[in-house]
């Protein structure tokens, strides 16, 4: 890719300049692309690993790896104090009033099919309601539909505004003595609009019903605490937190994960076992079935222990100040239009280039040739897509290490895509 066809706006303020020294922290980015550094511009989807979180994982597995909880010799008391240890780390980081409320999963998707799962079967009844919102990430929808299938419960859904804010007089409508269940995304992945919590938290429970949150998209770009949200569930993963794949998070109030039926069955969860009867482990055991992922429990509370020591505000403000920028950027070429302007907004763009009009796939493969990696289609998002219109956008977004130049880069370039199809 040769030289650039856009004019820089000018300078962004000094809030925009790069974190000093986090970028250089992420080996991957120094990977090239042809000439160029990467432009990694998919967090949304998943989050790069810093040295600290990737020196931690092959650390334990170089020095303290065994199977966890069952063994005398030291060299599995020492994992298991990694596991125990990345569980009081989790707790910290959302303000759980105890790491036992904190449930190892292997992501956002696991978490929300326990709840459905245990609480779900257990809880719902023919008539009873569970609202969703037409923002929700897949992983929050079908879930609620299979408990639904099987209870007879009944989902209703929040719609939105032009903006891509929830209708908020359309959620109050919908609260009722039949409303179980609220579960909705902190943040929208589609869109990145941030969605106002802690009065949808307050008007369910008002309401009588229980919240789930999905905070897979809100978790690493701002501050969480799950007891001054007064959160029932909250769920994450630790791959968008700057941590490994295949480990996430549920956290539930105590009270309510105690009341719950496990989930799976296996080993670790049991008291006792015997043929006549079977008893349960406490918390967290219950809910953890089987040798769970040790060294991505380990990775994640490094992740955790990395991004708390930047300072989440800082982070967030960051963040903040590279998206006008980029926003900026992106209004600044005709052809081009941003789905998704909510007041609050997190690190995500999506877009559509309309004139001439390129598919968003299409967008994404010229955009890869130029060394910039953003995200095409629906998301996992098709009922938001529908509302839209689209059949799917081509979405940008945001982490900590990104920089202005990342942006001036993925804007030239997408600038050229739309000029070359002219
Ligand atoms: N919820 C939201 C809002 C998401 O963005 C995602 C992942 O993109 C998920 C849930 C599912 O997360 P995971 O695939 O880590 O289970």
């Amino acid at each position: 890719f040769q030289g650039s066809i856009a004019i820089h706006p000018p300078a962004a303020s000094p809030s925009a300049q790069a974190l000093p020294g986090v970028r250089e922290q992420f080996p991957i980015l120094r990977q090239h692309s042809g000439e160029q550094d990467l432009v990694f511009l998919d967090s949304a989807a998943s989050t790069q690993q810093p040295t600290a979180v990737i020196d931690a994982v092959a650390d334990y597995h170089r020095h303290r790896h065994a199977n966890i909880h069952r063994a005398v010799y030291r060299l599995s008391q020492a994992a298991t104090r990694d596991y125990e240890q990345a569980r009081a780390i989790v707790a910290a980081f959302i303000n759980a009033a105890e790491p036992e409320s904190c449930l190892f999963t292997r992501g956002t998707t696991e978490a929300i099919n326990l709840v459905a799962a245990s609480w779900g079967r257990a809880n719902l009844r023919p008539g009873d309601e569970i609202i969703l919102t037409r923002l929700e990430h897949h992983s929050n929808i079908v879930p609620w539909q299979l408990v639904a299938e099987a209870t007879g419960a009944r989902i209703r859904v929040v719609p939105i505004n032009a903006l891509g804010e929830l209708d908020l007089d359309a959620y109050r409508a919908l609260l009722s003595p039949r409303t179980r269940l609220v579960a909705v995304n902190h943040v929208s992945n589609a869109l990145g609009t941030i969605n106002p919590i802690e009065t949808l938290i307050a008007e369910a429970h008002a309401a009588g019903a229980l919240v789930l949150i999905d905070g897979a998209q809100w978790i690493a770009h701002g501050r969480t605490d799950v007891q001054a949200l007064d959160a029932d569930f909250y769920a994450f993963s630790g791959h968008k937190l700057y941590g490994p794949t295949g480990i996430g998070v549920l956290y539930g109030k105590r009270h309510l994960l105690e009341a719950m039926p496990p989930y799976q069955g296996g080993g670790d969860m049991i008291e006792r076992v015997s043929f006549a009867g079977t008893t349960y482990a406490g918390l967290p055991n219950r809910f953890e079935a089987g040798t769970p992922n040790i060294s991505g429990a380990v990775g994640l509370g490094a992740a955790i222990d990395w991004l708390a020591a930047l300072d989440l505000d800082r982070v967030g403000a960051y963040e903040q100040a590279l998206l006008a920028y980029a926003t900026e950027r992106v209004e600044a070429i005709s052809g081009v239009e941003i789905k998704g302007r909510a007041a609050r907004k997190s690190g995500v763009i999506s877009f559509v280039v309309t004139d001439p009009p390129v598919a968003a796939l299409d967008v994404g493969t010229q955009l890869d040739l130029r060394g910039v990696c953003i995200r095409t289609g629906h998301h996992c998002c098709q009922p938001l897509m529908e509302d839209l219109g689209v059949a799917g956008t081509a979405r940008m977004s945001l982490a900590l290490y990104n920089t202005r130049e990342d942006i001036d880069r993925f804007a030239d370039s997408l600038a050229e895509i739309v000029d070359q199809a002219r």
